[in-house]
């Protein structure tokens, strides 16, 4: 059976992410996304909030499942039997990063391989720290993330503007 592990903070899970869950999930046999419970961060959502909302618009994919997860990706993987990472390039900005965590992550773990899947287009300058910005003042979202999550960021927000 080929396990994957799609990594991230999801905070929020935007429609770049769930077009490389999508994509992704037709690669292998089960996905399992990774929300990381990564405490120095300090997300705009709990990863109990974050694991709900991707439940949510992950609903119709039958083998996709979300975890949160904290430590090391590779000792996640290990627990999970996952053989794969999966991560997404926006741009060349994207690249140096993901090449030193997948190289890591393979001295770390030698049976594990990263596989990086290129952004759709329509999605390359989508981030979650952008939509984020948007949103702080009440800006529009909504070609950014599924009508739920938006409503989810929307209501974080309401108390600051
Ligand atoms: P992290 O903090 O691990 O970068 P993110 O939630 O920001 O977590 O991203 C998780 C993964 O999704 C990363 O591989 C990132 O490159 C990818 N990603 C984020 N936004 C997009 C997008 N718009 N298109 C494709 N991949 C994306």
């Amino acid at each position: 059976m080929k396990i994957a592990i799609y990594p991230g903070s999801f905070d929020p899970v935007t429609k770049g992410h769930l077009d490389i869950i999508e994509r992704s999930s037709k690669m292998v046999d089960k996905l399992i996304v990774g929300v990381l419970n990564n405490g120095s961060k300090n997300p705009l959502f709990t990863a109990r909030e974050r694991v709900e909302m991707l439940n949510e618009v992950t609903k119709n994919f039958n083998n996709v499942k979300v975890e949160a997860f904290s430590g090391l990706l590779v000792d996640f993987a290990k627990e999970t039997n996952a053989s794969i990472i999966i991560r997404g390039l926006r741009a060349i900005t994207d690249f140096e990063y993901e090449l030193q965590m997948a190289q890591t992550n393979r001295i770390l773990k030698n049976d594990i391989d990263t596989v990086f899947l290129t952004t759709s287009l329509e999605y390359s300058y989508l981030s979650s720290s952008t939509v984020k910005e948007v949103a702080r003042c009440n800006g529009d979202i909504s070609k950014f993330l599924p009508e739920y999550i938006a409503k989810k960021v929307y209501d974080k927000f309401k108390k600051e503007c």
